[in-house]
């Protein structure tokens, strides 16, 4: 059984490890941490943390070791930009990558980006991070503020493109003026449901069926806020209730893993949203992500169901979406 996990971070890593002169991160540092862990491919983001950085410089040189390290690993790594590069990425033996961008902060209000990103082989976007931005309210920005104008026009691009619209930091507002502006495929690719754990970062059982009558897919995430406030309820037995809530209220067709590691991730990055540095039990890191095959088996669901869950879902929407 294979994983897709459609939230990392790595490109956070690949540009902290560069700029100290290392190459070769993701064969060094992650490759083995997926195998151990059953994961095949992912979405691996762009991010772009506002309050540490200056949003414009840091996309680019986030980007520009993004770019380093794929030119330095064209043997490894496979940029996915048609769903037929994954049988490509297998036949090589190579990892296939699906880039994405979290937060459209970088940009500083001009559209002509998204394109940019498109013909370096970008499929995913979110426009906005946690914070507001000039294309829309993000999740802990003010509740009250949703698209822009500008925004609008973002998603007809995305949409023309054939790119992958991700809900999973958008404010209530955005994520409705989203699903009003959008007609396609939509995504949330690390949330869980608020009704186990009520934080902005997840979602109501509104948003939840919106995303699945979208036949969009919602990909479960490991990180310890979203799973439970309770201490003792931060583990991988309750990142699975969160796979069977959502399960039971989206349908076995619109769920999916979205775990969003962060163990990689250096204090700097994580103070920027976390106040605690509490890990998930069971699942710390990627190496730990076929633990959710073992615990979907014990509770009973068919090995065509965990299939879904683990991958067929999120490829099935790749391959609608970016053709
Ligand atoms: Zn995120």
């Amino acid at each position: 059984m294979k994983i897709f996990d459609a939230h990392g971070d790595i490109w956070c890593d690949v540009l902290r490890r560069r700029s100290n002169g290392e190459t070769d991160i993701i064969m060094k540092h992650h490759a083995s941490k997926f195998e151990k862990g059953h994961i095949f491919s992912g979405i691996f983001v762009v991010w772009v943390d506002t309050p540490q950085h200056e949003e414009n410089k840091r996309m680019h040189d986030i980007i520009a070791a993004m770019q380093d390290e794929l030119d330095e690993n064209q043997h490894h790594l496979k940029v996915v930009k048609k769903f037929e590069d994954f049988s490509i990425a297998e036949r090589e033996n190579k990892l296939p990558i699906v880039l994405g961008v979290e937060g459209f902060d970088g940009f500083q209000g001009d559209i002509r980006y998204i394109t940019k990103l498109y013909d370096m082989g970008f499929r995913h976007a979110s426009l906005t991070w946690n914070h507001n931005n000039a294309f829309a309210g993000g999740v802990r920005g003010d509740s009250d503020i949703g698209l822009t104008p500008l925004g609008i026009e973002a998603l007809k691009i995305l949409e023309n493109n054939g790119m992958i619209i991700d809900l999973s930091h958008a404010s209530e507002k955005t994520f409705w003026d989203i699903e009003k502006h959008t007609n396609g495929i939509l995504i949330a690719s690390h949330s869980n449901a608020k009704a186990l754990c009520n934080v902005p970062r997840n979602l109501t059982d509104d948003q939840i069926k919106a995303i699945s009558d979208r036949n969009g897919v919602i990909g479960a995430v490991a990180y310890h806020e979203f799973i439970s406030s309770k201490r003792e309820q931060k583990n991988i037995h309750r990142f699975v209730d969160h796979i069977e809530y959502l399960v039971n209220l989206a349908g076995i067709n619109h769920v999916g893993l979205g775990f969003d590691f962060t163990d990689y991730l250096n204090s700097e990055a994580l103070n920027t949203f976390s106040e605690e540095s509490l890990e998930t039990e069971g699942l710390t890191n990627a190496s730990e992500a076929s633990g959710v095959i073992r615990i979907l088996e014990k509770r009973g669901y068919n090995n065509e169901d965990i299939e879904k869950i683990c991958s067929g879902n999120f490829l099935r929407v790749i391959k609608d979406v970016i053709g």
